[in-house]
């Protein structure tokens, strides 16, 4: 009687741990949580080949001192590995979480992209360095700033952003951005996305990588 039941118990245990591993090897993803499609990246600054396999779609706010951080840590492993060998196109979306400052980086960043899109990364990149990494809740981003930013990284007047900003000139493509923020249950600064798949740590190079080959394996 007491080996059958250990009989009947070792083969449930068996059953319960091959159904997990089959589980496993049906859905590569443990937290990140996968959508229905990859978030849409028409209209939005894209850098990389058009015709890359795969879309990372950062959720970023210039206000934002993580987002600084990624951009330091994580994005240029991303670029080396993925963006530069034709393997990923990356497009960034405005997520202005930190009231006023980041509306106006965000209004900035479209009103560039607008007049300038040649010029659009190299003003992104300044702006972020901007950072006032000493008082992260200081307001930096000034329009003395944007003038700065402006006149240093691209070819365009100064005065002509800061009026598209005054005027408010590209409020439909910040609400574009919000509409997407909502759609992709955005919560945080940064997100990430890798096609339709949230990545659960923005930081976790490992699992971005991962998902990323897995990506490109489907
Ligand atoms: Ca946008």
């Amino acid at each position: 009687m007491v080996k059958k039941i250990v009989f009947i118990a070792t083969a449930f245990i068996g059953l319960i741990i091959l159904l997990v591993i089959m589980n496993y090897s049906g859905h590569p993803y443990e937290d990140e949580q996968v959508f229905d499609n990859t978030p849409e990246i028409e209209g939005q600054p894209t850098t990389g080949e058009t015709d890359a396999p795969l879309t990372i779609v950062e959720f970023g706010d210039f206000m934002c001192p993580a987002c600084y951080a990624w951009g330091e840590e994580i994005y240029p492993q991303i670029q080396k590995d993925f963006i530069d060998k034709g393997e990923a196109q990356f497009t960034y979306i405005n997520t202005p979480f930190h009231g006023m400052p980041s509306e106006t980086g965000a209004l900035a960043a479209e009103s560039v992209f607008s007049k300038a899109p040649e010029d659009y990364w190299d003003f992104h990149h300044g702006l972020f360095d901007e950072q006032d990494s000493e008082n992260h809740h200081s307001n930096w981003l000034t329009d003395e700033v944007i003038s700065d930013m402006v006149e240093t990284h691209t070819s365009l007047n100064a005065d002509d952003v800061l009026s598209d900003i005054k005027d408010e000139a590209h409020r439909a493509e910040i609400d574009y951005d919000e509409q997407m923020i909502s759609e992709y249950g955005v919560g945080l600064t940064p997100t990430i996305f890798i096609n339709n798949v949230k990545i659960q740590d923005p930081f976790d190079y490992d699992e971005i990588k991962e998902t990323i080959d897995n990506e490109l394996d489907n």
